[in-house]
């Protein structure tokens, strides 16, 4: 059994106004330049649930990295996150070619990747990044609870079904 993390890219509707409207439709994922990728992030913040690996099927749980904000839903310490947390993996193509799974269904990476379009709640559509939180698909309000305060033989008792995931 194995735990992951996996990154939010969190500098999401940083410069918007910089790129072209619905670059999403028109250019693939690898083609995309940085601040497009970085957009893309709707911020959920599910991806900063830790996950379990039992026979190789992937179980997201409720139990936050500590360094997740449960309200913002975006990490504390981003630009230090890869020192302080050595299993937080970056969200790119590769990791989204490896473990799509690790990412949860409405990931906007993986449903572009799936060849699906974005959701209306997206911030990108909406206009809005608090979209997200009114449509209940963040982590914010939610029952989760941080790892500071799980045994690492809890984890099983955790896992979760919610039909976003
Ligand atoms: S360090 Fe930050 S980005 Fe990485 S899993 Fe924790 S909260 Fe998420
Ligand atoms: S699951 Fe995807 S869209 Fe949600 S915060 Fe993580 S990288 Fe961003």
């Amino acid at each position: 059994m194995t735990e992951y993390k996996i990154v939010i890219t969190n500098t999401y509707q940083k410069g918007k106004e910089e790129v072209e409207p619905q670059f999403w439709k028109k250019k693939k994922l690898a083609e995309m330049s940085n601040q497009e990728w970085e957009l893309l992030c709707d911020g959920c913040g599910k991806c900063c649930l830790n996950k379990l690996d039992i026979d190789g099927k992937i179980y997201f749980t409720c139990v936050k990295c500590r360094f997740l904000d449960s309200k913002s839903c975006l990490c504390r310490i981003y630009e230090n996150r890869f020192e302080k947390v050595p299993d937080c993996r970056q969200v790119n193509m590769e990791a989204l070619k490896e473990r799509p799974k690790w990412l949860p269904k409405t990931c906007a990476y993986r449903l572009l990747e799936e060849g699906k379009d974005l959701p209306n709640w997206h911030p990108l559509i909406s206009g809005n990044k608090e979209s997200i939180h009114h449509a209940m698909q963040s982590v914010r309000g939610r029952l989760i609870i941080s790892e500071t305060e799980v045994k690492d033989d809890e984890y099983e008792d955790y896992i979760i079904d919610w039909k976003d995931i």
